[in-house]
């Protein structure tokens, strides 16, 4: 009865370990509810020879199921109880680890398993797993400035204050009296002439009013006299009259007549009203300028946003050098391009990043960076190590050295099928709160690494950071192939091409070459990862094909 929600006894107190799945977490509890009484009386030191003294079938009695009616449905009574749902239960005393799927790196090679265990899931299966299990964003305050950008706003922003403050001019030229100007449009004045009695220009200043037959002069962005209700454009006028030294403007006559109340002015408020809601929750600032434009000219402080995860990226294997490293190569060293290629990508796409190094194939090793990187980091993405080899780790040290659970360990795509994604339980301190760390282990081959990247983290990132559902992720576009390209049977293929706008005004894809996996020139050059079908035939040149923009569309 209690095999199959894992149970432990320590001193008196009885422990049930429920699943986590609120379904399986209620079945569970329901097969162990009613024994509940008798397993407390138990593990309290009750006398067991005397609480057992009627059997099985007493204790099933007094627990209220009928192992009659049950054994006629299972037509298999071993002397174990039933689960009160029918559940055939395990033997009692099972090894936690019988459960786990990866490979147990003691086990000798024979033990292994020759095809990865891992079902094989779809891109879109994945993905749904990966925001399934992306943790929900938090709200941080943060100042109004350019590290803003990125950021996607927790809050609806009201503007507190009126833009324009006061009434402006939009133009150069000269401020009229309303007692000067008709209604419908046209200047009461005739010869349009009028003096020049003040000036104001666009500064912290009240300008004077301005009387009927005068005019101010007045600069763009200036305040408006008091009793002034339009501007004339500065070239729709001449001077009729200057100063005896010949350096002030004395009158001015107004070349046109045709000029309306309000013409050339920006009435308090007409960009933004006070109280007006400018920026809504969700929304992401962006560097093209606008929402930081907003906020900034309303003159909001501190805003409520997203916290941005901090992302730690780590290679693995014992053949992996740093790139740097001088002298050439011995036998079987390969240059890690992976950590400085992930790095600058997730980089360029706003987050901070922690360079965790190079981990060894041993599982200590690897356990003692994970456990490090996990204080440090809120996303841990490591490569290598996620393939069947026996020094293939990470899937081991995830499971059963962290406790983490291996939500996916394949994915039906080229490149990409080890791809690997886990969340672990993570506590800061003893009996501190229960954090989630995501591990994104991304296969070793830089293609591979680069490619899923895109894929899976990307829009985990974004999650986080509090962009809606519906915008993560590579933007999709349609592209037309300029070339015929072979797909594979049986796993849909991400190629990696260049795309740019065709005469015709379409976007069309040219392919960076050999794919390989291997190959992390396939991603020179490239902007785009072109979405081949699985299937047996080519995609020929002229078909329209998904593209998964990575870059921006080069220039005219
Ligand atoms: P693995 O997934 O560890 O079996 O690695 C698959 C392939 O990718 C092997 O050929 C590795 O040498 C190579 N590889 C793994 N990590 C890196 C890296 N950081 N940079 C370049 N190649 C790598
Ligand atoms: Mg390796």
């Amino acid at each position: 009865m209690m095999a199959r929600p894992a149970a432990g006894v320590r001193s008196k107190t009885l422990i049930i370990t429920l699943p986590g799945s609120p379904k399986g977490a209620k079945e569970n509890l329901l097969a162990v509810l009613k024994l509940l009484p008798h397993a407390c009386l138990q593990a309290a030191g009750g006398n067991s020879r005397t609480l057992h003294a009627g059997g099985v079938e007493k204790l099933e009695k007094e627990a209220g199921l009928d192992s009659a009616a049950k054994s006629q449905h299972h037509h298999h009574d071993h002397g174990h109880s039933h689960g009160h749902h029918g559940h055939t239960v395990p033997k009692a005393h099972t090894n936690p680890g019988d459960s786990l799927i990866s490979n147990d790196p003691r086990a000798g090679p024979t033990q292994r398993y020759r095809e990865s265990p891992y079902p094989m899931l779809s891109v879109e299966e994945a993905v749904k797993l990966v925001i399934d299990y992306t943790p929900a964003p938090t709200p941080v305050q943060v100042p109004v400035n350019g590290s803003l950008v990125g950021h996607v706003l927790a809050e609806d922003v009201q503007a507190k204050e009126a833009v324009p403050a006061y009434r402006a001019s939009i133009v150069d030229g000269y401020a009229l009296n309303l007692h000067d100007i008709v209604e419908e449009g046209g200047i009461k004045k005739d010869p349009r002439k009028f003096l020049v009695a003040s000036v104001s220009h666009a500064s912290p200043s009240e300008a004077p009013a301005v009387q009927s037959g005068e005019v101010a002069r007045i600069t763009t962005g200036a305040p408006l006299p008091p009793s002034a209700v339009a501007v004339v454009m500065v070239e729709d006028t001449t001077i009729t009259k200057a100063s005896p030294d010949g350096q002030e403007e004395q009158e001015i006559e107004i070349l046109t007549n045709d000029i309306k109340p309000c013409e050339n002015v920006r009435e308090i408020g007409s960009d933004i009203k006070a109280g007006e809601t400018i920026l809504r929750k969700g929304e992401q600032i962006t560097a093209v300028g606008g929402e930081l434009g907003l906020l900034a000219s309303i003159g909001k402080p501190h805003v409520s946003v997203y916290k941005k995860p901090i992302i730690g990226v780590l290679s693995t294997g014992d053949e992996i050098i740093k790139h740097n490293r001088p002298g050439p190569l011995r036998p079987g060293e390969v240059r890690d391009c992976n950590r400085p290629t992930i790095l600058a990508a997730v980089e360029s796409w706003g987050f901070e990043t922690t360079d965790l190094g190079i981990a060894a194939d041993t599982p200590g090793a690897l356990e003692e960076t994970l456990r490090a990187a996990m204080r440090r980091v809120d996303f841990v993405i490591t490569t290598g190590g996620v393939s069947m080899g026996e020094l293939d780790l990470l899937k081991p040290t995830v499971e059963r050295a962290l406790g983490g659970t291996i939500h996916f360990g394949r994915v039906a795509m080229k490149p990409g099928k080890p791809t690997t994604f886990a969340t672990v339980p993570f506590k800061r301190t003893e009996g501190g709160a229960r954090e989630t760390r995501l591990i994104f282990s991304l296969p070793g081959n830089p293609a591979s690494a680069v490619t899923t990247l895109h894929l899976f983290v990307l829009p985990s990132l974004q999650l986080t950071s509090g962009l809606p559902r519906a915008e993560v992720g590579l933007p999709k576009v349609l592209v037309i192939l300029n070339e015929e390209l072979k797909c594979d049977a049986r796993r849909v293929e991400f190629h990696r091409a260049r795309v740019s706008m065709g005469k015709d005004g379409r976007l069309h894809a040219v392919s960076t070459g050999g794919q390989r996996s291997s190959r992390v020139g396939s991603f020179r050059g490239s902007n785009c990862l072109v979405r081949l079908p699985a299937r047996k035939e080519v995609v020929g040149r002229g078909d329209e094909v998904e593209g998964y923009m990575m870059g921006v569309i080069g220039g005219l």
